[in-house]
């Protein structure tokens, strides 16, 4: 008899707690005094209405009705600034540091390996991204569909599978090319990440044929996946000619180039510090490490302003479609944010201009500009909080204190409490 009023009583205790947190089918309330839209609006004193993981209405409150609302709101987040979900559009989402602490890229298999790539997923979600796109490898797949069947947390996960690495002629005949493009759309692919250019640690020089760049990016279209090429210099004229749907990185563009991505609706993606820095800080666990010299990281010093630079001109470029995308690899995740803040300070970027590239932007060339990455009804309900106005001081991006993912709370802790970088150190 007391073991069953016991577990009466814990039941009653759990279900206000699950109709708030965990049930997806119930009806939740978002209090919001500052709302980013995801579309460069701004709005004041509404109620984000969320029903079957989706948002059913944004209703605009005013007066006395407002203290009613946020009153009957389950969450109130008035005082914090309420936007998308963010979007990450390039990221390496199970690269990860190996039990010797060193770079192992993204092929790990061991337990810890696992355990790491998890873990990017995790402090990826509670830096506040809860969509990003993988561009390439094998190991993301099984992250893909753990986290999409809800037995892991983390952001919804886009992967490219294993990526087209240019090598000139031994890439392979236009044949080979499109038959690589099918396998990975067979694998699983959502997106086909092709390599047109090295390293630029190496050079940057291209390294497919405009024959070999046409065949990649219309098999991917004809497979009807969208195409992101890693390009610098003259690669991302070649790659915007074949009709590619997005450039990674971009470095020593022309304003030309850039010209003419306008011109073709051709995004950009193009990194102003974090990949870099992330690098520089945490060299001693890269170099020896494959693709990792010290010759490698004296170009990066150099390529650094150069980026800034491709930013700069980016920005100022009518009608190019410039997007949120950080590179993160090991030691990146979680701090993803850290990209807004250089964009903003190092490269002149405005700070609405900032969150709409990782909000309904990044949706847009993502191909899923309907479902995410603005708040309206009918979308998913991704949904964040930060404790400051990041128009006012990029760094509130730091200070993610609220993410819901698809109606399901994943984070929401009192603010004025948020350790830096979320907890995760460089
Ligand atoms: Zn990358």
């Amino acid at each position: 008899m007391i073991a069953q009023r016991i577990v009466m009583a814990l039941a009653i205790w759990a279900v206000p707690a699950l109709a708030a947190s965990q049930t997806p089918g119930q009806r939740v309330v978002i209090a919001a005094g500052t709302l980013l839209d995801g579309k460069a609006g701004k709005l004041r004193d509404v109620s984000i209405v969320v029903e079957g993981g989706k948002i059913a209405a944004v209703e605009a409150k005013v007066g006395t009705k407002a203290r009613t609302t946020a009153k009957a709101a389950d969450y109130d987040l008035r005082g914090l600034t309420v936007l998308p979900g963010w979007i990450d559009v390039h990221a390496h989402i199970t690269w990860v540091y190996g039990k010797d602490g060193k770079n192992a890229g993204m092929t790990g298999t061991t337990q810890e390996d696992a355990y790491q790539a998890a873990s990017n997923a995790w402090v990826t979600l509670m830096a506040g991204f809860t969509t990003i796109q993988s561009v390439g490898a094998v190991n993301d797949l099984p992250l893909r569909e753990a986290i999409a069947k809800g037995k892991i947390a983390g952001p919804r996960i886009l992967t490219a599978v294993e990526p087209l690495v240019g090598k000139g002629e031994a890439t392979g005949t236009p044949e080979e090319i499109r038959a690589f493009v099918k396998k990975q759309k067979e694998a699983g692919a959502d997106v086909i990440k092709i390599f047109a250019s090295q390293s630029i640690r190496q050079g940057g020089g291209i390294t497919l044929s405009h024959e070999q760049l046409n065949a990649a990016c219309d098999e991917a279209k004809k497979q009807g996946l969208r195409a992101v090429v890693h390009a610098y210099k003259d690669a991302v004229r070649a790659a915007t000619l074949a009709g590619c749907t997005q450039i990674e990185h971009g470095t020593l563009a022309t304003d030309e180039d850039l010209k003419l991505m306008a011109e073709r609706g051709t995004y950009l993606d193009p990194q102003c510090g974090l990949v870099i820095e992330n690098y520089m800080q945490n060299k001693e666990r890269y170099v020896g490490t494959p693709g990792y010299t010290e010759e490698g990281f004296a170009a990066m010093e150099k390529i650094l302003p150069m980026n800034h630079d491709l930013v700069r001109r980016a920005m100022k470029t009518p009608g190019l479609k410039v997007l949120f995308g950080t590179d993160a690899v090991a030691g990146a995740h979680g701090r993803n944010a850290e990209e807004f803040i250089d964009r903003v300070h190092d490269c002149g970027v405005d700070p609405m201009a900032a969150m709409v590239s990782a909000n309904s932007l990044g949706a847009e060339a993502l191909g899923l500009g309907q479902e995410i990455g603005t708040i309206a009804p009918g979308m998913q309900a991704d949904i964040i909080a930060l404790d400051g106005d990041p128009l006012k001081d990029i760094t509130a991006v730091r200070r993610v204190v609220f993410v819901m993912k698809g109606g399901m709370v994943y984070k929401n802790v009192a603010r004025g409490t948020i350790p830096e970088y979320a907890g995760v150190k460089p």
